[in-house]
């Protein structure tokens, strides 16, 4: 039967919304973090203004600030003049798709009187936060389960939600090379930390030479695998370059004991390459995934080819390059061409760039294995979810149905890769997410019991 493009693509979307995807990276705060986004007349809560706010839209195109109890309406006079310059951003598309979906607007046609009514509608869901979040993640999204990073608590073990799987954020221990680093929490305001000294104090460890801090941290990775983390985590792309020089050990024990003050620049990187590839070992080790921010980040260091020295050394290490290394997709794609040590994961790339996004996976699906390609949401609100889901779902859509119209793959095939980019791959890589499953009873269950790793601050 021959079907026109936009029949493939719409048949194909309506398959990969017919079953629960799984979402290996997410930030979607708490619901109490939730609903002290604004500070609105009313009180603490979740708007219109909050949403775009904790968007990416701002990242490039700034809107003002609003101050505490300050009405929307009066806020709105000021910001609505920013949204026309980002009516063809990625950013500004994957949140008005959810604001359409959720909320029934037509955000970029809204008057004044409008926007104040969704402005209230949001408000009005937030109240009841733990049911809206349920809703829209599990149904609206269908998202089955979901791999939460704490990034407002780098460390922290413990959930928010039923549907959530615990991430080990572990970047921490390469600034750990004196405990004086974290006693000025947090270094970036509303990111806290664990130090690992609290937790040395709590086990009882002494932590008084670098072998010392060495055992701490396959005593932290052990615990955290043992109290329910999947995967290892680690964001530093944004502080620092992605190269990670062998460094011999005596040469990055030098740093220790020492706070920054007293440490040149070469010392203290030194100290952090041989952490990251200490955490690389343990990583193989604990056979806990490593998932690896790529692309955006400190640029340009923060470009995926400069981990290759590590990959290829660390062969029983399984990396997760985040972010489709954007903008270096292609690059990327080729890295895991030929380390078969390297997955790739698509979360957050659709949201800053569907046109990038429809090229990196037609590039992977030509390089790369389509078992070795993952997807995420990287949003902190579920409506930044559901507008990331969507909006991936699309893309993949019309990746894969160019294809079967090219002719290099049949409607199974397609159907079969849009299924293990959304869901098979990641039950493969983590197969402890089996015993988590639960759309099939139709009854979400609580979150397994979990306790420590929580901060004591
Ligand atoms: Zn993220």
């Amino acid at each position: 039967m021959t079907r026109s493009g936009d029949q493939e693509i719409e048949l194909l979307g309506e398959y990969l919304r017919s079953f629960p995807a799984i979402d290996t990276h997410d930030h979607l705060y708490p619901a109490e973090m939730l609903q002290q986004q604004v500070v609105t007349p009313n009180g603490p809560g979740m708007d219109l203004c909050g949403l775009w706010q904790t968007s990416y839209f701002p990242w490039t195109q700034p809107l003002p600030p609003r101050s505490p109890a300050e009405p929307f309406s009066q806020w709105w006079a000021q910001a609505k003049s920013a949204f026309p310059h980002g009516r063809a951003l990625s950013v500004y598309h994957h949140l008005t798709r959810a604001i359409h979906d959720l909320y029934d607007v037509d955000f970029g046609r809204l008057d004044d009187d409008e926007a104040n009514r969704l402005n209230e509608q949001i408000f009005g869901k937030y109240q009841s936060t733990t049911d809206w979040v349920r809703e829209v993640v599990t149904e609206r999204a269908n998202i089955e389960l979901v791999f939460i990073d704490p990034c407002w608590h780098y460390g922290e073990l413990r959930y928010y939600y039923p549907f959530q799987i615990l991430v080990l954020r572990i970047q921490q221990f390469l600034h750990g090379h004196s405990s004086a680093e974290f006693a000025h929490d947090p270094v970036v305001p509303g990111k806290h930390r664990i130090s690992p000294y609290d937790l040395a104090q709590q086990w009882g460890m002494q932590i008084d030479d670098f072998d010392d801090y060495l055992d701490l941290m396959d005593r932290v990775v052990a615990e955290g695998k043992a109290l329910g983390a999947y995967t290892l985590k680690q964001a530093v792309a944004y502080l620092r370059t992605l190269h990670f020089a062998r460094v011999p050990k005596d040469r990055a024990a030098r740093a220790f004991g020492k706070p920054r003050g007293e440490l040149s620049g070469a010392e203290i990187q030194d100290f952090e390459d041989f952490i990251m590839w200490r955490l690389a070992e343990l990583s193989a080790k604990y056979d806990l995934p490593f998932q690896i921010h790529t692309g955006p980040g400190l640029l340009p260091h923060s470009h995926p080819m400069l981990l290759c020295n590590l990959i290829e050394a660390n062969p029983a290490t399984r990396f997760i390059l985040f972010h489709g290394g954007v903008p270096w997709v292609s690059e990327i794609g080729m890295m895991a061409f030929k380390f078969p040590n390297v997955w790739l994961d698509a979360n957050w790339m659709p949201i800053l760039s569907q046109t990038m996004a429809r090229r990196a996976f037609h590039e992977w699906l030509d390089m790369v294995p389509s078992n070795r390609i993952m997807w995420g949401c990287d949003s902190l609100t579920p409506e930044g979810m559901y507008g990331a889901a969507e909006i991936t779902r699309d893309i993949l859509a019309q990746v894969l149905a160019e294809r079967v119209q090219m002719g290099n793959i049949g409607r199974d095939d397609a159907r079969d890769i849009g299924r293990q980019i959304l869901r098979e791959n990641a039950l493969t890589m983590f197969p402890q997410l089996q015993a988590r499953l639960w759309k099939h009873t139709g009854k979400l269950p609580p979150a397994p019991p979990c306790a420590g790793m929580v901060s004591s601050r």
